[in-house]
């Protein structure tokens, strides 16, 4: 199977356990390839917080999305979605498997199972956000959804989850902080 340029020469190790630098700097490099950047999945999580946030800027919620892309779920996740993605674009799959994915089957179903997976990490409120991005399909995503030459069943979802969770654990630090300020106020 033709491999992603930057997973050619990746010789796994014995335990098959990566650190948070490593897992990090792979997930951006995979989904570059795959025509997603750092910036996509900011943008995507920036647009789903910023209205219920006055004060959140693009550099917070790119911090944001850097320490979700350094989580093993994310990089199991991300590796699935395009090794599958991909197989199907090599035509290297079972049929009738193989035309469901190329044809990104509304009813398949399996490819938003894996965003929930990572999504449902970041409590319920996390799912809800995927939710709201499957079925809004903003930015980035609809591009995806929409692109003729590759194959993105499952990335498009992951997309999603990636930006969801981005945007949750923002939005739970500022309620944190907004608590800490109320009670520095009492004082
Ligand atoms: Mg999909």
């Amino acid at each position: 199977m033709k491999s992603l340029k930057c997973l050619e020469n990746f010789k796994p190790t014995a335990s098959n356990v990566y650190s948070s630098e490593e897992m990090c700097r792979l997930n951006i490099a995979m989904l570059a390839e795959r025509g997603v950047t750092v910036d996509d999945i900011t943008a995507l999580a920036y647009n789903a917080q910023s209205k219920y946030l006055d004060n959140l800027t693009m550099d917070e919620m790119r911090e944001s999305v850097l320490e979700v892309l350094t989580k093993r779920d994310q990089f199991h996740a991300i590796l699935l979605a395009i090794n599958i993605d991909m197989a199907a674009e090599q035509g290297l799959l079972m049929e009738p498997l193989q035309s469901i994915l190329m044809k990104d089957l509304g009813l398949f179903g399996l490819d938003e199972c894996i965003a929930i997976g990572i999504a449902g990490n970041y409590g319920q409120i996390g799912v809800t956000n995927f939710g709201f991005m499957d079925v809004s399909k903003p930015g980035k995503i609809n591009i995806l959804q929409n692109d003729k030459k590759h194959c993105h069943c499952f990335l498009d979802d992951i997309v999603g989850a990636l930006a969801a969770v981005s945007a949750i654990r923002v939005a739970q630090r500022h309620a944190v902080l907004g608590e800490i300020e109320k009670t520095e106020e009492k004082k």
